[in-house]
Parts: C-alpha cells; sequence; structure tokens
C-alpha cells in the first residue's frame, strides 16, 4: 500500500513539474500547429538554450574539440555511401532539388567523414575533434510527438573524435571525464554500461577485442562503477551506454558514447602513418554530452521542478523599488548588474512592495533586490 502511495504520489509530482506546463508559465517556448514537432523558443528560453551550449563550448576551449559548421541539406548520394538511405530513410526527410534527390541530416557523422576525406590527413593530426551543434531533423509522425522530448527539429552538442585505435582509451576516458563534468553541475547520478560485440559484426575481431580492451581499462581508471551488456553493441562498434537520474528519480539516455568502425571504412577514410607510404584507417568516435539540447532542456526544466539553478536562469534577479521615489535609484541598479553580465529586471509598477516580491517569487527570479531610500543614499542594495 505504502509503495503504491509513494508511486502516486511521484506520478502526481512529476506531473505539476511536466516541463510543457512550466515552458508555458514561464513563457519559455510554445509550439504551433504550423510546424509539429520544431519548437519555437521565446525570449527566455534561448537565454537557457544558449547558456546550455555555451557551457559545452566552454569545456571545447578546455578539452581540445575545434567547433565546425556544416551543411543541412545533402545529395541523397551521401546518404547511400554512409548507409542511412538503405537503413533510415523512413525517418528522413527527402525532397527534390533540381532533379536530384536530397534529405535533411538526421546526424552530423556523414558529413564530418567528408571534412575529414577533404584534404590528406596525417597521424600529426590525431586525435580530431571536431564539434558541430548543428540543426537535425527527424521525421517522426506527428501523433508521436511529445513536448521537447520527441520532437523533429533539434540540435545536439554532437561530436565526432577521429583517432588512431591506440588513443581509443585515453579520447574514451577524455569522454566520461566530460560527461562527470558536466553531469555533477547538472545534479545528476548516472550509471554507466558496455555493450560489447554483438553476434553479427563489421570489422576485425582483432580490432574490436582492441576497442573493448581499451574500453574496458577507460571505465577501470574513471574510478566509476561499471557493468557489462554482453554482446549489446551496436553492429558498427562497442558502446558505453549512460543512464541519468534525475531529482525524480526516473532514468534517462542522453550522453553517448558510440566507437564505430563501419562509417570510417564506408567512406575509405585513411591517414599517413609514421611510415608516409602507409595509409591506416581512423577509429570514429560518436559522442554526445547534453545528447539533444532541446530534450536536456526539458529534463533540466522538470529536474529542478522549475526552479532554475542561478548560472541557468533566464530571470537571475529583480530589482523592487520601494517606492516611486527610489524608482531612479532601482534603474541604475539594475543596468551595473545587466553591464555585469546578468539578467535583470526592474519592476517600475506603483504597486505595494510585498505584492511586487510575492510576483517576483512566483516567476522564479534568483534574487529579488528590494531597494528604498536608505540604500540608495549608502548606494548598497
Ligand atoms: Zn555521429
Amino acid at each position: 500500500m505504502l509503495l503504491s502511495f509513494e508511486y502516486i504520489a511521484r506520478i502526481e509530482e512529476a506531473k505539476k513539474y511536466d516541463h510543457r506546463l512550466l515552458g508555458v508559465k514561464q513563457e519559455l517556448f510554445f509550439c504551433h500547429p504550423l510546424s509539429p514537432g520544431s519548437w519555437f523558443f521565446l525570449p527566455h528560453g534561448g537565454r537557457i538554450y544558449n547558456k546550455l551550449m555555451e557551457f559545452i563550448k566552454a569545456q571545447y576551449r578546455e578539452r581540445g574539440y575545434h567547433e565546425v559548421f556544416s551543411p543541412t541539406m545533402y545529395n541523397m548520394q551521401l546518404w547511400e555511401t554512409s548507409g542511412h538511405a538503405a537503413n533510415y530513410k523512413e525517418n528522413m526527410f527527402v525532397f527534390e532539388v533540381e532533379k536530384q534527390e536530397f534529405g535533411l541530416k538526421p546526424m552530423n557523422c556523414p558529413g564530418h567523414c567528408l571534412m575529414f576525406e577533404h584534404r590528406v590527413r596525417s597521424y600529426r593530426e590525431l586525435p580530431l575533434r571536431l564539434a558541430d551543434f548543428g540543426v537535425l531533423h527527424r521525421n517522426e509522425a506527428s501523433g508521436a510527438l511529445t513536448g521537447l522530448t520527441r520532437v523533429r527539429r533539434f540540435q545536439q552538442d554532437d561530436a565526432h573524435i577521429f583517432c588512431r585505435e591506440s588513443q581509443i582509451k585515453d579520447e574514451v576516458m577524455g569522454v566520461l571525464d566530460f560527461i562527470n563534468y558536466a553531469y555533477n553541475i547538472f545534479g545528476f547520478t548516472y550509471e554507466l554500461k558496455l555493450s560489447t560485440r554483438p553476434e553479427k559484426y563489421l570489422g576485425d575481431l582483432e580490432t574490436w577485442e582492441k576497442a573493448e580492451a581499451a574500453l574496458t581499462e577507460a571505465l577501470n581508471q574513471s574510478g566509476k562503477p561499471w557493468e557489462i551488456n554482453e554482446g549489446d553493441g551496436a553492429f558498427y562498434g562497442p558502446k558505453i551506454d549512460i543512464s541519468v537520474s534525475d531529482a525524480l528519480n526516473r532514468k534517462f539516455q542522453c550522453a553517448t558514447l558510440q566507437l564505430d568502425f563501419q562509417l570510417p571504412s564506408r567512406f575509405d577514410l585513411s591517414y599517413s602513418a609514421e611510415d608516409e607510404a602507409k595509409r591506416e584507417r581512423p577509429v570514429m568516435i560518436h559522442r554526445a554530452i547534453l545528447g539533444s539540447v532541446e530534450r536536456m532542456f526539458a529534463i533540466l526544466l522538470e529536474h529542478c521542478k522549475g526552479k532554475w539553478p542561478f548560472w541557468l536562469s533566464p530571470r537571475q534577479a529583480i530589482v523592487c523599488p520601494v517606492s516611486e521615489k527610489s524608482q531612479p535609484y532601482a534603474l541604475q541598479v539594475r543596468d551595473q548588474i545587466h553591464q555585469a553580465g546578468y539578467y535583470v529586471d526592474v519592476d517600475t509598477t506603483d504597486r505595494k512592495i510585498q505584492k511586487k516580491v510575492r510576483e517576483a517569487q512566483l516567476a522564479q527570479y534568483n534574487f529579488i533586490l528590494v531597494v528604498g531610500e536608505e540604500e540608495a543614499n549608502t548606494r548598497q542594495v
């Protein structure tokens, strides 16, 4: 009885913090019937969206990633080479351009392969970490669309690492460290699972065994507990599954860490080794920390129950003058805080101060600064 009560209470709580409700309440985003599954981010939602990307970009600088920009639509020939035309076409938006078939990209990887093969590569350039926030489209049935978690248009904090076999371990450790860094800040706990070679697989056995050994070593050195999912890897490479638990105790898959032996071979990618005459094939690592920015936005909104932590908040402070007399000072304070780089508003209505404060609390401002004559005289908020 107690258990089911707890369960119902948890469902009720989750409903209360549904991102679709909070998003409307806080004027963050909306969806229009004229573009199902593609969301509009309003100014306050845009602030959060940008903060999430800036957070990741700052880490890219620290961690040796290079941000690139790549096309949104490609001739279907690209998707033939990548294998998406054969296996993923029904999930893509396909259309005709000058009598040729084109497709909107559902992922960035094939485009990054074109970047890699754009010129002759040397082992000295590896690992090459290409990051891309490009807009992706997937053709989800309109009936399957739900809020920001199942959408047609989204962006990922996507990156592909091209590296040598001998670099797999260090690169995977780097990604695990990145995940740990970000998820600690978000306040998530997470579990790690290694998915190994399935019955049907691509590439040679030796490469698989070396890669799995490197992943195992990286996981061991991460110091985090992990489990093994025998035979659950993709046919094109082993992966590490990261499952996140939020404040409402729900589990999500956000981050990706997937090795790929297939795409480098489909695109015939190679680099020159120490012996220049020798060409070697790079390994590709697909990785994302947030996953879809849209989906992470929704998860974080529900996880913080609508109360954004200060650094992510679109409403960091509001200045409330006690009376009209202290309004000029309130405006000064607002400008100063704005210039320091924070999101700040001022309440210049003629309502009672209690009412202003109450409303600011409901709007989830992180700081409510009340200023009266005394504050104006001493110039202290
Ligand atoms: Zn990828």
